[in-house]
């Protein structure tokens, strides 16, 4: 049997790994500035990542839903901690696709409502619930399609206004990304998610802060959507939730009560995806990596901001996208090639960074001198 060709593959074998550089089986070491799409949160084979997981392998993984699992209840303490929403309640899943779809469902139980609201160039994943909210009709199978989601312009105060106010009744609920990663890093500006609160709170919906990709403090603060000061009622995550692991999340506010049925998954929160992610948090705390990430970050947008021929640099910390004249589409393929960093794009143009929260500078400077012989 071989793959499924859905991706184009570039044919590296990378065997090793150790906090932003990999190895592949010739010997050949890559800077990863891309954390397989921000899946890399604290680095590849963090010590303490590693011995969390294989303690927690070598005790148990016990599968039940009808006893309390005690390593879900600290992952749900800690997480409400750093991310400062102590009082939300915690459900685990398995990706960013299941979270948005249980955010969605949730919200839908809750107010009895079934339009959403979604906007341009955003993506939430590829199941049907959560490809139905995503601009890019390439990925939307004629299964997929839902006449409830209403597409709204990114940022347009305007849109959103003209629509609660002719159909706000039958609004249940605004699913946005605080920064839209695949979209190309756009930044949900600070007066338009306050802008949603306000309707979603006049008009008894929801708003639903998709962090599957800018959370988990990669933008410099836990949650992307905190730079706007206000609360979302769902926040959905995974990606560097889990350093690689496979572990999705919805934090629910309050005001949101459950019952039980109504929501459920196999996998979600076993013992070794709490470990995980457990470990990925601790990590954050000890060694700073949020306000890491805001230095590092902030240091190597102003100096991208300096190349003359790069168009713009949007994003927040370590969610960078540098758009660069269609003549350059080449130069990911030339920084993975000839100066063995890993990349990634939202078109072809635009370069993306998502690396490990704890990427040094001199690793930021090796890529700005590395992308300056290209641009
Ligand atoms: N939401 C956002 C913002 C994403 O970037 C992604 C993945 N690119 C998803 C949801 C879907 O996550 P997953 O692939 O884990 O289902």
């Amino acid at each position: 049997m071989k793959l499924f060709d859905v991706y184009p593959i570039n044919h590296i074998n990378i065997v090793k790994g150790k906090g932003s550089q990999v190895w592949d089986n010739n010997g050949q070491e890559y800077l990863d500035l891309y954390g397989g799409h921000a899946v890399i949160s604290i680095g590849h084979t963090h010590p303490h990542y590693v011995k969390r997981l294989k303690d927690q392998l070598g005790q148990i993984g016990f599968y039940s839903n009808s006893i309390e699992i005690p390593i879900q209840v600290e992952l749900a303490k800690k997480l409400g901690e750093i991310s400062g929403k102590e009082d939300f309640q915690l459900f685990l899943c398995n990706s960013g696709a299941e979270a948005n779809e249980n955010a969605l469902k949730l919200a839908s139980f809750a107010n009895g409502r079934k339009k959403i609201i979604a906007f341009t160039k955003s993506f939430h994943g590829r199941t049907s619930l959560a490809v139905a909210v995503t601009d890019n009709p390439k990925i939307i199978a004629p299964v997929n399609e839902n006449p409830n989601i209403i597409f709204l312009p990114f940022n347009d105060i305007e849109a959103l206004k003209n629509v609660f106010e002719d159909e706000g009744e039958e609004i249940c609920a605004v699913i946005i990304e605080g920064i839209q990663g695949v979209g190309g890093i756009r930044v949900a500006s600070e007066e338009f998610l306050k802008t949603i609160r306000m309707l979603c709170d006049e008009n008894g919906a929801y708003f639903i802060a998709d962090s599957v990709q800018c959370g988990y403090g990669r933008s410099g603060k836990f949650y992307a959507h905190d730079f706007s000061e206000v609360d979302a009622d769902i926040y959905c995550m995974a990606k560097g939730m889990g350093n690689g692991f496979p572990i999705g999340a919805i934090s629910i506010s309050p005001k949101l009560k459950p019952w039980h049925g109504m929501l459920g998954t196999t996998f979600g929160g076993n013992h070794l995806a709490c470990a995980a992610a457990l470990a990925v948090l601790e990590v954050i705390e000890q060694d700073n990596l949020i306000k890491n990430a805001e230095t590092v970050g902030n240091y190597l947008i102003t100096e991208l901001q300096k190349f003359d021929k790069i168009i713009e640099v949007r994003g927040r910390g370590l969610m960078i996208g540098i758009e660069l004249p269609e003549e350059l589409s080449h130069v990911k393929k030339d920084l993975l090639f000839k100066e063995h960093i890993f990349t990634g794009e939202a078109k072809p143009n635009v370069i993306r960074l998502l690396p490990a929260l704890n990427l040094t500078m001199a690793h930021a400077d090796r890529f700005l001198t590395s992308l300056s012989k290209f641009v």
